[in-house]
């Protein structure tokens, strides 16, 4: 079953309009070629960068989505408002999302419920901390994450991200062995064609590697993807590693 590679980058809450400009410029002139490529970029950007991507092989995708399709919900932004805007991903229950906002597998799996149901392809974050690792609860933390999602949802062509929260923004990758091992777990719950990205200090210098994976299929990627030519040698990556 052919899956073709998808590198995705996730800003987090870095930019302005004239830097996201120049980055997306760049990476335009740059050129996607064997590889999906999107970016996750701030809800106040999406416009922007939508207008700069239109007609460009790279999609746009939110960072979170609302569990709530519209009404009183101050502050929060909803999958249809995504998709209107134009993106085609939204990233559900980044480890970020879930440790600093308190977002339980339950409302990630509402959101991720919310994202599909409006047409967009969510971006599911599992991962477990280093404790968790340490105390070989690793399987035990993922399998419930997904298994969360999997009881409101169907799976479908979503994407899975597996993300380390010990990797994440730590410069310390998980080993291509520790991913493959995890993908190759997370992989046997959901369907053949779903692709599964490793994220956690992916770079240039360790992208190939990862993603000579078997169940590797392409990387989320935080901080390297604000540079240009970082983002654009891990796409090269991918795209020299063919399709799964
Ligand atoms: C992320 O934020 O999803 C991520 C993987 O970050 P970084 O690449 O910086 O570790």
């Amino acid at each position: 079953m052919a899956r073709t590679r998808l590198v995705a980058g996730n800003w987090k809450m870095h930019g302005s309009r004239a830097s996201n400009r120049a980055l997306l410029g760049a990476i335009l002139k740059g050129g996607v070629r064997g590889a999906e490529c999107a970016v996750c970029v701030p809800f106040p950007y999406l416009a922007e960068a939508a207008e700069q991507l239109r007609g460009s092989a790279v999609a746009l995708g939110a960072q979170n989505v609302s569990e709530h399709a519209q009404g009183a919900y101050t502050g929060e932004v909803s999958a249809a408002m995504l998709k209107e805007l134009g993106c085609r991903y939204a990233i559900v229950g980044h480890s970020e999302r879930r440790q600093l906002y308190g977002e339980s597998d339950a409302q990630v799996a509402a959101k991720f419920a919310a994202a599909a149901a409006s047409g967009l392809t969510p971006i599911l974050c599992v991962g477990e901390t280093l404790a968790e690792r340490e105390a070989g609860r690793t399987e035990e933390v993922v399998g419930r994450q997904l298994d969360a999602v999997l009881k409101v949802a169907d799976f479908g062509n979503s994407v899975l991200a597996y993300e380390p929260v010990w990797a994440i923004g730590t410069g310390r990758n998980a080993t291509p062995q520790q991913a493959q091992e995890v993908h190759a777990f997370l992989r046997k719950r959901i369907a053949p064609a779903s692709r599964i990205l490793y994220g956690g200090s992916v770079k240039p210098q360790n992208a190939a590697a990862i993603f000579a994976m078997a169940d590797v299929d392409g990387g989320l990627i935080g901080g390297a993807s604000l540079v240009a030519e970082d983002f654009l040698a891990i796409l090269k990556a991918a795209s020299a590693a063919g399709g799964n």
